[in-house]
């Protein structure tokens, strides 16, 4: 009988063995792959420049657009707008906006708790990217209800494969245009594999460091933090204890000299009509 058993009806944790594979290829890349290939050969300007466009892209694509506008609708801006950010997220390989703004939605309304889909009060290791290498038992359908009406990530989400493609070659074609098969390989390791690593890894201290080490100025409700250094990698998502108080807020650093690029952007593309009907909480202190 136990051999015609099925584990996952029988909740018996499962590794993602293909995330595994995945993961463990970038991080190989970008610890072993880079300084080889920089104790070899230079990078180039068209390397750096890559991968700091890249870097901006698609981390913003995160905050902005599958954070801020998909799952929190803090602000409404045109279709055009809405799939850039859609391709641009896409880019950064946190799975299609469908899937993530869904795990996000959730980890909200469960915080802390068995469905919280990276709960920090299981460790440092498990919220940060732990949480990832296994299949997710309690993945629910009705946190998807709401985007699945939305026709644009429903389009991503058929397209993920091709976009995240895109964001791992584009480099190496642009690199190989300039400088040759070696120009490709390097600008594809530093500006394809280690942004992907970087930007990753930048989404997860949000996970991670800001439910266990900072302050909890707004609510002690949940574990989330406020840790004002970490806004300097992730676009300003660091301020984490405001944002589970006032999440439909557009800002997560309210205050005018918190660093949050991601409120800036938003702001200017306010300014520019490129974005309207920003949200502001009236009991914010702010
Ligand atoms: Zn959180
Ligand atoms: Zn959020």
């Amino acid at each position: 009988m136990s051999r015609t058993l099925d584990p996952a009806k029988a909740g018996i944790p499962q590794r993602d063995y293909p995330t595994m594979f995945l993961f463990g290829f970038i991080v190989l890349a970008t610890l072993v792959g880079l300084p080889t290939y920089a104790y070899f050969y230079d990078f180039t300007w068209v390397d750096w420049t890559m991968f700091v466009s890249l870097y901006m892209i698609t981390g913003l694509g995160i905050t902005v657009g599958y954070h801020r506008l998909l799952t929190h609708r803090s602000f409404k801006c045109p279709n055009w707008v809405k799939m850039g950010f859609l391709i641009a997220g896409g880019m950064a390989l946190e799975n299609s906006a469908l899937r993530w703004c869904g795990d996000h939605l959730r980890h909200h309304a469960r915080c802390d708790q068995k469905e919280d889909p990276h709960n920090a009060t299981l460790g440092f290791w498990h919220s940060h990217c732990g949480w990832i290498f296994w299949k997710d038992p309690n993945r629910d359908p009705k946190y998807q209800t709401r985007l699945l009406q939305d026709p644009l990530v429903v389009w991503q989400n058929r397209y993920y494969l091709p976009i995240v493609l895109i964001g791992l070659f584009l480099p190496f074609f642009v690199g190989l245009l300039y400088n040759g098969w070696i120009g490709g390989i390097g600008c594809f390791l530093l500006a394809g594999l280690a942004r992907t690593f970087f930007v990753l890894n930048s989404t997860f201290f949000i996970n991670s460091i800001c439910h266990m080490w900072g302050k909890q100025p707004h609510s002690t409700a949940d574990s989330s933090r406020d840790s004002w250094w970490i806004s300097l990698l992730t676009f300003g998502e660091g301020y984490h204890n405001y944002h589970h108080m006032y999440q439909s807020d557009y800002r997560n650093g309210a205050r005018w000299y918190d660093f949050d690029p991601s409120k800036w952007l938003i702001w200017t593309l306010n300014k520019i009509g490129l974005a309207y009907d920003l949200r502001r909480p009236a009991s914010s202190r702010n």
